[in-house]
């Protein structure tokens, strides 16, 4: 993806549809990444969430926080 001239590396962790949360009583495990996009409602984000790792996913978007660090 490019945005003013510069390419934009697509990070999971970077997509508006990413929803981040705890699952209450998984002490092993208590960290969630979830998927709120329509065609993935509620099913765990497919990643990966490794530095500097592109996600492959074809549904990615930025998320706000994202476009507003790229305008700086
Ligand atoms: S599965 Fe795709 S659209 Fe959903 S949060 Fe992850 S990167 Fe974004």
């Amino acid at each position: 993806m490019f945005n003013n001239g510069q390419q934009t590396r697509k990070l999971a962790v970077d997509c508006q549809w990413l929803h981040r949360t705890l699952a209450i009583g998984d002490s092993n495990d208590p960290y969630r990444m979830l998927c709120t996009h329509i065609i993935r409602n509620g099913e765990n984000c497919v990643g990966p969430f490794l530095e500097n790792l592109e996600t492959d996913c074809l549904l990615w978007e930025a998320s706000e926080r994202f476009q507003k660090n790229q305008q700086k």
